[in-house]
């Protein structure tokens, strides 16, 4: 099984496309919110109202000029306009669409970009948005498996190889009797790289602006999920002042230098010390988020491998012995992928599709 990398969503910072102003727009202490109906730019409005707050509790130098909000029903035929925002830094002003899927965790976001001020901005552009991705988290706790997961699943480079280890084994050794205690599968899935390859002073060298405006969205995808993967380890260590610091403590003019982000992140050149980094970085969330994204290959792997009623046994009791896992065997964090609905659901299908097929041996035709 090949995975590509290209599947999962991404945000961007872009600013293409010119749109005329909504005409409905609520004020707020803010700056206005605008829309095409009433109703979305009251929800924008409280939305605004909610979140503008908590980010400036969490980062220190924020701007108080006023903001704008668009609230959007149409984007770029190009963009898929439930995952995606944008911000006109000049104009302080953003835009989202009324049906963005994750509108908090998005808000938040832009907000960084449209709130931060000159001194935020010696920070390389992928690591503002490893920063801003990271404040949307605070503000919508609950995307972050999501999200996490898709940052980190985007990073295409030696260092970030991911050998997805999936096993279907019978664990009891005292049960099943008519099952043998054995691994029934083991596979390592490979996943498919698409981005090309970036240095580490290419990555670190990119402007948000220039980060926005890359062709390739693999590459996008790619620079961001270094970037988060950064930011995870600088607050970690330092919190959003620590991070301050460091962007207010680069020589004038100048942007930051990389090696000193990295250093605070405990990581340096060396593509070894970011391989072990970014492995640790999936946790169990993260692993289960990902196998809800590959619900249905995980299914059709795992209904391959199964005897008969394995896979219905395990459903039906978890304490069957009958485990089906995915994780990764350099950090030795594993889960139960059984235990995720999404993959649950998979493979009911996947048995249900086998149970109505054509017996193969008989060679029976399928009723018309
Ligand atoms: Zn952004």
């Amino acid at each position: 099984m090949s995975l590509p990398r290209s599947v999962l969503p991404g945000l961007l910072l872009l600013a293409a496309g010119c749109a005329s102003a909504p005409p409905e727009a609520v004020a707020t202490e803010f700056g206005p919110v605008r829309a095409a109906t009433r109703a979305d730019a009251e929800a924008g409005a409280d939305r605004l109202v909610a979140l503008a707050p908590r980010v400036r509790a969490l980062l220190p130098e924020l701007t108080d000029e006023p903001i704008e909000l668009w609230v959007l029903d149409r984007f770029d035929a190009d963009r898929d306009p439930q995952r995606e925002a944008y911000t006109w830094v000049r104009q302080r002003r953003i835009h989202i669409h009324r049906e963005n899927l994750l509108f908090d965790f998005t808000l938040g976001h832009e907000l960084v970009h449209a709130l931060i001020e000159r001194s935020w901005r010696a920070l390389p552009g992928i690591v503002e948005e490893g920063l801003a991705d990271h404040v949307g988290l605070e503000l919508s706790p609950a995307d972050a498996p999501a999200v996490r997961m898709a940052r980190l699943f985007a990073v295409q480079s030696d260092w970030a190889r991911l050998d997805l280890r999936v096993q279907l084994v019978e664990a009891s050794p005292d049960r099943g009797a008519r099952l043998p205690r054995r691994v029934a599968g083991d596979l390592v899935v490979q996943v498919e790289e698409l981005a090309r390859d970036w240095t580490f002073e290419q990555a670190f060298a990119l402007s948000a602006l220039e980060l926005a405006r890359l062709d390739e969205r693999p590459d996008r995808l790619h620079l961001r999920g270094v970037g988060f993967l950064l930011v995870d380890r600088v607050l970690a260590r330092t919190g959003y002042r620590g991070l301050y610091a460091l962007a207010e403590g680069a020589p004038a003019g100048e942007g930051l230098d990389w090696r000193e982000l990295a250093r605070t992140a405990g990581l340096d050149a060396d593509p070894a010390a970011w391989r072990d980094a970014y492995l640790h970085a999936w946790g169990e969330d993260e692993l289960r988020a990902l196998a809800a994204r590959l619900a249905d290959e995980l299914a059709d792997v795992l209904v391959d491998w199964a005897a008969p009623g394995q896979l219905e046994e395990a459903m039906e009791s978890p304490r069957s012995g009958v485990r089906a896992r995915v994780g990764l065997s350099r950090t030795g964090r594993y889960v139960d992928v059984l235990a995720v609905p999404e993959v649950l659901a998979a493979v009911r299908r996947a048995l249900a599709r086998e149970a109505g097929s054509p017996d193969p041996v008989a060679g029976t035709a399928p009723a018309p």
